[in-house]
């Protein structure tokens, strides 16, 4: 989904909120969205840069690690990236990759950013490592005792 920038980026200082349902689908990464995927964020004129704070949540259906039932749980994740024009050329491209923990991603020359592939790289970012359906899941073996 690409959001226009170009209000924001007319003077230093400008601010935006974006409060929206994305209509997005990561199913070719393996997540199962079982609501819709909302951004809250906040957009920031720094100067150099556009920066967007704020969150994304959703649901989605895992797989318990213990039981391999089937669950749907929330996601959320924290977003706090920075964009700017002045990535543009390949150039800049090139010396940014080299300070990666400082990445700004493009704005693009029409004063648009896609906010797809980052809000994908945030969901799977925050899956849990080992989901359980319950804290307490029995696991595979008690489940068949019963
Ligand atoms: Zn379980």
């Amino acid at each position: 989904m690409k959001i226009d920038l170009t209000e924001v980026l007319q003077s230093i200082g400008n601010e935006a909120d974006i409060d929206e349902s994305l209509p997005v689908d990561f199913a070719a990464d393996g997540l199962k969205l079982t609501g819709p995927v909302k951004v809250a964020l906040h957009l920031t004129n720094t100067g150099g840069s556009i920066l967007l704070a704020g969150k994304v949540t959703t649901e989605v259906e895992l797989e318990c690690s213990r039981c391999l039932k089937p669950f749907t749980t929330k996601l959320e994740a924290e977003i706090a990236e920075e964009f700017s024009h002045s990535v543009q050329t390949s150039q800049a491209r090139k010396e940014l990759e080299l300070k990666e923990d400082d990445f700004v991603y493009p704005i693009d020359q029409d004063n648009t950013i896609d906010l797809t592939e980052l809000v994908r790289q945030e969901l799977l970012l925050s899956l849990p490592f080992k989901p359980l359906c319950l804290n307490q899941c029995p696991g595979i073996n008690k489940e068949g005792e019963k």
